[in-house]
Formats: C-alpha cells, sequence, structure tokens
C-alpha cells in the first residue's frame, strides 16, 4: 500500500488488503514469467496456470500500482467507437472477433469474480451512458440500434426514466447496457 492520496487515494483505503507476496531473490524456473500485475498480466497469469503452466508473476511496485488500481471500476462491454466501425477498420473477420470478445468481456469478468471470490463489490447492475442534448441523444440511439441488432441487452431511456437513475434533470436520456456494471 503506497498511502498516497494523490495516486490511488479512495481506492486504496477501501480496498481489502492485498495478499501477501514477496520479493523476487536469486533465480526461479518458470514455463512463463508474466512482467506486470494489472489486470492484463494477471488475467493472462491465471489463465496460464489454470492451464496447468508454471506462472510467475512479477510486479514492480505492487499489485495494482499501474491504471487497475485507479481506475473508475466500469466493467463495460465495447468501446466509444460505434459496433459497424469494427469490420471497417478491422475487416469482417477481426471485426466481428473484436465485437464478440467486448460483449462477452464483462461476463468473463463476472465469471471469474465469481469462481475465484474475488472480494471486489461487484455490482451489475448496467451502466449508463447519459446524452448531452439532441445529438447526445441521436448517438445513444445510433449505438443502442447498432449493438440491439447483436442481440445485446442495451435500451435508450428517456429523458424522465434517466433523471430518476441519475438524479438530474440535465440529461435528454441515457443508454442502459445492462452487461456491464462496477467493481472496486
Ligand atoms: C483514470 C482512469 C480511469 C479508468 N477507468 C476505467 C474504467 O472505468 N473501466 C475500464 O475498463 N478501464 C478504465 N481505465 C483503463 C484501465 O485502468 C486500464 O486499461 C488497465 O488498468 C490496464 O491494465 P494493465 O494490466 O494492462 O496495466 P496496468 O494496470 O497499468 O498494470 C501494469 C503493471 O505493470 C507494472 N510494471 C510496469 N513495468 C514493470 C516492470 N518493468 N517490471 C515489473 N512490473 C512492471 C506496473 O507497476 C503495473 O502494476 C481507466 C484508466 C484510468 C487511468
Amino acid at each position: 500500500m503506497q498511502n498516497d492520496p494523490l495516486s490511488h487515494g479512495l481506492w486504496e483505503t477501501t480496498a481489502p488488503p492485498a495478499p501477501p507476496t514477496s520479493p523476487l531473490n536469486g533465480r526461479i524456473r518458470a514455463d512463463v514469467a508474466v512482467v506486470g500485475c494489472g489486470y492484463t498480466g494477471l488475467s493472462a497469469a491465471l489463465r496460464l496456470a489454470e492451464s496447468g503452466a508454471k506462472v510467475v508473476a512479477l510486479e514492480a511496485v505492487e499489485i495494482g500500482f499501474g491504471g487497475a488500481g485507479r481506475n473508475v471500476g466500469l466493467v463495460n462491454a465495447g468501446m466509444w467507437v460505434m459496433p459497424r466501425e469494427f469490420p471497417k477498420a478491422l475487416g469482417a473477420d477481426y471485426g466481428e472477433r473484436a465485437l464478440t470478445l467486448l460483449g462477452d468481456a464483462p461476463g468473463l469478468v463476472w465469471e471469474t469474480i465469481a469462481k475465484h471470490a474475488i472480494d471486489c463489490d461487484p455490482v451489475r447492475n448496467g451502466t449508463l451512458q447519459c446524452a448531452v442534448g439532441a445529438s447526445g441523444l441521436a448517438e445513444i440511439e445510433e449505438r443502442a440500434r447498432q449493438w440491439g441488432e447483436r442481440g445485446a441487452p442495451v435500451r435508450v431511456l428517456t429523458a424522465a426514466e434517466a433523471a430518476k437513475r441519475i438524479g438530474s434533470v440535465a440529461y435528454a436520456g441515457a443508454l442502459l447496457d445492462q452487461r456491464a456494471g462496477t467493481i472496486q
């Protein structure tokens, strides 16, 4: 724990203690050495270990020192890019694979949390992308249409429905994505 309010702040002080780790002294043999213990490194290390590999995960400071320990905790499906842009940018095959991967990503996160009983306050009640003005509303409507074509559980809330959930009447509507949620 860094105890630095300017870095991890709230996240660090409200998280359960990290598992004990020890410094690497001397030599160690492994099938795979993973360098960096954020989401990417730990997830890779976990999957490799589950498949029988002997894995050593090395971290320069402490687990979650990077972006993984300082972010907003949103478990999102997709990106800011519109779904139909993926095949245009990546080609039909890779575009489709990327969209499937992104759409399924929150499911994988919830499964991993459940399987390993990870203590991270998971809440899967969807996330809201709030629309500012008419152009913002048009954008989330288009996004809902494009994800809807793929069978994703997303829908546009009216301004009144959004206000009820957000507590502010500032938005023209909101896109509710029920695949998503939050973690600590
Ligand atoms: C302010 C902010 C808000 C964000 N909000 C969200 C969000 O709500 N939802 C979301 O999905 N994403 C969010 N992100 C993005 C997300 O945090 C990153 O995509 C994610 O943390 C990347 O994980 P990572 O494991 O690749 O890298 P990191 O989490 O940065 O981990 C890299 C690790 O490698 C270690 N390291 C580096 N060099 C070495 C070395 N030479 N030897 C050993 N260890 C080393 C570092 O210390 C660090 O612990 C946000 C990012 C920021 C900055």
